[in-house]
């Protein structure tokens, strides 16, 4: 085996390979095993009106504080989640975990939950979020289901008749990530959606990079004369807050106001905001 190494990059990339390879798979069996009710968690993001910087939603993040090997960035949980299927079952009990959250929680608040392309093409995506939404009682107008522009891609007929029935039921439908993927004006306007959630990306430089404001600043303009309203992700600094408010951007999420945080500890923040709010 050693002679065989002999050519260069098989012997320089291999061993790496091959430890990310070993941790994907027992990654992969481990979340076929798992019991999510013990092993998984959601955690609740604040998102904020910027004209009033009060809580409108909470969106709901997947979390394993339970896995065996370490901590594991839900980017990669997701994406094992999607290849083998499972991310139908777990994305349906991240809805009704923030669905149950709901009912614990004071005032009208939204719930903002994230859908994956797979749960449209391997599951039926409106009889899950009907069904769950009849089993919680939770509102489907409070509801608003994140879904990125790889789904507008995979299988156009598919995706836009189960957009267009989750928004029969009175659901909302978010475009996460926006500006990230293969965006085509084309798709805004071909299936409705009703929010427009603008990438990290472009708010982490736009203090210091022109161009990243003036792209902010041309998709709020052409969200709101399609008649949709805009969030910037990922605001972690007073900067980034006034140059996004003169874009007219209608809320925004980041670290500035919240990191996510567990249910009890976003209930405590509510609260403490409230009061703060009510003593001003
Ligand atoms: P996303 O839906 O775009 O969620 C926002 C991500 O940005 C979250 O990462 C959040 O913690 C992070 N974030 C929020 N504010 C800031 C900020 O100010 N600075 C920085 N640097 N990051 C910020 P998280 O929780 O690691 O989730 C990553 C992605 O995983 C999500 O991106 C979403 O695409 C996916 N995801 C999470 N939970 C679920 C789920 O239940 N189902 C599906 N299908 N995907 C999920
Ligand atoms: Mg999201
Ligand atoms: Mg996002
Ligand atoms: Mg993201």
């Amino acid at each position: 085996r050693a002679k065989e190494d002999g050519r260069g990059t098989y012997r320089f990339f291999q061993p790496e390979m091959d430890a990310r390879l070993q941790r994907r798979r027992t990654i992969e069996l481990d979340l076929r095993a798992a019991d999510f009710d013990q092993e998984f968690d959601v955690v609740f993001q604040p998102i904020v009106n910027i004209h009033t910087l009060q809580v409108t939603t909470l969106e709901a993040l997947l979390r394993w504080p339970g896995c065996r090997h370490g901590p594991v960035k839900t980017e990669e949980i997701i994406a094992i989640a999607e290849d083998t299927g499972l991310i139908v079952n777990l994305g349906e009990w991240v809805l009704e975990r923030a669905c149950r959250a709901a009912a614990n929680l004071p005032g009208e608040l939204n719930f903002a939950v994230n859908l994956s392309p797979t749960q449209f093409m391997r599951g039926d995506v409106v009889e899950m979020v009907s069904r769950v939404l009849a089993a919680t009682g939770f509102p489907a107008n409070r509801l608003e289901l994140e879904v990125t522009e790889t789904l507008l891609l995979e299988d156009s007929q598919r995706s836009s008749c189960a957009l267009r029935d989750l928004r029969a039921l009175g659901v909302r439908i978010s475009l996460d990530d926006f500006g990230t993927g293969y965006s085509s004006l084309g798709y805004l306007r071909k299936y409705t959606v009703d929010k427009i959630k603008i990438d990290r990306s472009f708010v982490e430089q736009i203090s210091t990079n022109q161009d990243h404001m003036a792209i902010v600043h041309a998709i709020v303009s052409l969200a709101h004369a399609l008649g949709m309203k805009t969030t910037a992700e990922g605001i972690e600094t007073e900067d980034q807050l006034e140059i996004v408010r003169a874009t007219g951007c209608d809320e925004v999420q980041g670290y500035l106001f919240s990191p996510p945080k567990s249910l009890a500890d976003v209930t405590d923040f509510l609260g403490n905001r409230r009061s703060k709010s009510a003593a001003a």
